[in-house]
């Protein structure tokens, strides 16, 4: 399909400047940007997969992960090809790392239609950077909406102010995953990212300016992006900029793509980061990928009692009243939403 973006500045000699993620790319007359799905078309930038869906699953929105955002409810999950990262871990490399146009065509209508066929509740715009192709995820989100959808984007945060702006037209949630505790060397080497600071102020951007649910994610890799010096840091930072009631996930790493030599994470060292983050003062800090521990349910700061029990992504306790209250010690939990209707825990999957 493609489509002229809106996310650009038009510079002298029909070059182009990309302004939908932190790379800030000026792009040449019909060349491309990093991504490879963003490029220059005769002085204009285009997106070039702009309705087209490499990928389309139903999940739990546990899965991304968010657990304090409409809980036990469903998203529609799609993507693109593309990525503005290079990560050497990715899961998704398939998809992320193709520099290909390829996908199924489809309209925002017909995104949002499926959504709603499959009984889904939300979309989710997740597996490559969704902010690369951000105009699309827009004209699908502000449809879904207005269909009683909501939109959430599972986000590396690498993004502008000129993004923040447009998420906020239509975007209800955003997970932003931080890898290695952006600890610039590993950054460095296993994303291709030279500077992590444009996450961090597109965190301050979202927090300033919107009114999008955010929780956190840092994926602890094994050796070379556990540093518990730069765990802190971060920690402090979401502490000091959100508060004590920010969710922080620590996800465990599994070998894939460009590092299959590494082994997946302790849980040892997953136990270390989630401490930091209490010592920190973060109320609400849990483990993923680590189904059956007990870090990954929800307890109350106020009495310890756990308020939602997890096993992977499924909830297999509800101990909250009506107002999203402690049942035992009446402290009021900070989830937007109650336990969706109808929640049956039995037809998730986990991951191992
Ligand atoms: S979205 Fe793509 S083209 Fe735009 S700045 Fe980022 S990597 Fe470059
Ligand atoms: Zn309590």
């Amino acid at each position: 399909m493609g489509k002229e973006a809106i996310l650009y500045e038009k510079l002298p000699e029909e070059k182009v400047r990309c302004t939908a993620c932190a790379r800030y790319c000026e792009i040449g007359k019909n060349q491309i940007g990093l991504c490879g799905i963003r490029g220059n078309t005769d002085g204009r930038l285009e997106l070039f997969v702009y309705g087209k869906v490499i990928a389309g699953n139903v999940d739990p929105i546990e899965k991304k992960p968010v657990v304090h955002y409409r809980p036990g409810s469903k998203v529609f999950s799609i993507a693109t090809t593309g990525c503005n990262w290079l990560c050497k871990y990715c899961q998704n490399y398939d998809i992320s790392q193709r520099r290909k146009v390829e996908g199924v065509d489809m309209t925002p209508e017909q995104v949002v239609q499926t959504t709603l066929d499959h009984g889904a509740d939300g979309i989710a715009y997740t597996y490559n950077q969704p902010s690369i192709f951000i105009e699309f995820a827009r004209d699908c989100g502000v449809i879904a909406r207005k269909r009683g959808l909501y939109n959430v984007f599972v986000s590396n945060g690498y993004d502008t102010p000129e993004t923040v702006k447009m998420m906020e037209e239509f975007l209800d949630c955003i997970t932003v995953d931080f890898k290695g505790s952006a600890e610039p060397n590993f950054t460095r080497k296993y994303i291709g990212v030279p500077d992590p600071k444009p996450i961090f102020d597109t965190l301050t951007e979202i927090h300033d300016k919107t009114k999008i649910h955010v929780e956190i994610t840092d994926l602890i890799v094994p050796e070379v992006g556990d540093d518990l010096s730069y765990a802190k840091k971060l920690c402090k930072f979401v502490y000091d900029e959100f508060g004590s009631d920010m969710p922080i996930h620590f996800l465990r790493f599994h070998p894939d793509y460009k590092m299959m030599e590494f082994p997946s994470t302790p849980v040892k060292t997953l136990e270390k980061h989630h401490k930091i983050a209490k010592d920190v003062g973060l109320n609400y800090a849990y483990l993923g990928n680590v189904p059956g521990h007990p870090l990954e349910h929800t307890y109350c700061p106020e009495c310890n009692n756990i308020v939602i029990n997890r096993f992977g992504f499924a909830i297999k306790e509800w101990n909250l009243d009506e107002k999203n209250q402690c049942i035992n010690c009446k402290n009021r939990i900070p989830i937007t939403g109650r336990l969706a209707k109808n929640y049956k825990a039995d037809r998730f999957q986990f991951v191992v």
